[in-house]
């Protein structure tokens, strides 16, 4: 079809790529000048467990605060980033601000507390990535079981021996790896005996239609009961509603995420919102 417009399918289209394409730049720009000043900032989402145990762990979900635009979610420049290659620094920032603020929770006594930090595949292939994370452990002096790290199905994909040798590193030195969005891939089941896996987070998709739609359910748990015969642990995430939550305690889940439970806080809400649910454990 824009074959047939001929000579003005160029003027036709050029404008709007010209805007996207410098919409583009102007992001690496702003990205560049954000890592150079210091806008990124780390939320953290709970992760209750549904055995009684309460608060297992958090989430850091990075967050850019931009000068004119505001906070900035993650969907909107971690594609950028990746492209640009400044995911590598900004991944870096991420992995030392987690640290950082483990150690601060550990002097308030919140050492038994795990943090997950999301991982782009891109950063799995540069490398360094395991030296990178440990000297961050030992500067804040946090054991490598106290880290999670998220990452997808994607890059369990990829048949790369890098990564294959990256991922049996990390878990050789206790640090727990965990497949993100579970269920959203191509979820090549086979690839879960080949990687240490220790935890599958079933996607948002899931649990949103689990009430509705009896397939998802019937989905939910198979993933449940496979995920266990496998000793991989499950967690649920984007829990908004409580019938979800006991649809998922009954299955068999362990632990849960969701807006229900807690929104991604500033760190500095954290250790009152631990507090505040001391006494009201889900269980
Ligand atoms: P994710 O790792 O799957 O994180 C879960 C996302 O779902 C978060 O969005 C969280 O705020 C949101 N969420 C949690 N509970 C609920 C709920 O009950 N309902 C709904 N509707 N949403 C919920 P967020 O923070 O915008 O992050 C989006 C994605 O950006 C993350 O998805 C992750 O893939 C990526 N991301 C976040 N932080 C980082 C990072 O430091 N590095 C990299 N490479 N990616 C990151
Ligand atoms: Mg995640
Ligand atoms: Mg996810
Ligand atoms: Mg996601």
């Amino acid at each position: 079809q824009a074959k047939s417009r001929g000579k003005n399918t160029f003027d036709f289209y050029a404008p709007e790529l010209t805007q996207s394409v410098r919409a583009r730049l102007t992001m690496e720009g702003d990205l560049r000048a954000a890592l150079d000043t210091n806008q990124f900032l780390l939320h953290y989402q709970p992760i209750v467990s549904l055995n009684g145990a309460g608060v297992q762990g958090l989430e850091a979900l990075v967050r850019w605060q931009h000068p004119v635009r505001g906070l900035v979610p993650p969907d909107e420049f971690i594609p950028v980033a990746e492209d640009s290659g400044l995911i590598h620094e900004i991944g870096d920032w991420v992995i030392d601000a987690a640290c950082a603020q483990l150690a601060q929770w550990d002097a308030r006594g919140l050492s038994h507390l795990t943090l997950a930090i999301n991982l782009s595949p891109v950063q799995f292939r540069r490398d360094g990535l395991v030296s990178r994370i440990a000297r961050r452990l030992r500067q804040h002096s946090i054991a490598s079981e106290r880290l999670h790290l998220e990452i997808t199905e994607s890059l369990l994909m990829e048949q790369n021996r890098h990564v294959a040798e990256t991922l049996q590193t990390l878990d050789a030195m206790g640090i727990g790896l965990c497949i993100d969005d579970f269920g959203t891939g191509y979820s090549a089941l086979n690839y879960l005996r080949h990687f240490p896996i220790r935890q599958l987070k079933v996607d948002r998709s899931f649990v949103e239609d689990m009430l509705h739609a009896e397939d998802t359910r019937a989905l939910v748990r198979a993933i449940v009961l496979m995920a266990h015969a496998l000793r991989l642990e499950v967690v649920a995430e984007g829990v908004e509603e409580k019938s979800q939550l006991e649809l998922l305690r009954e299955m068999g889940c362990d632990q849960v995420q969701g807006y229900l439970l807690s929104r991604p806080l500033p760190a500095a809400e954290i250790p009152g919102w631990i507090e505040s649910q001391r006494l009201r454990i889900v269980s």
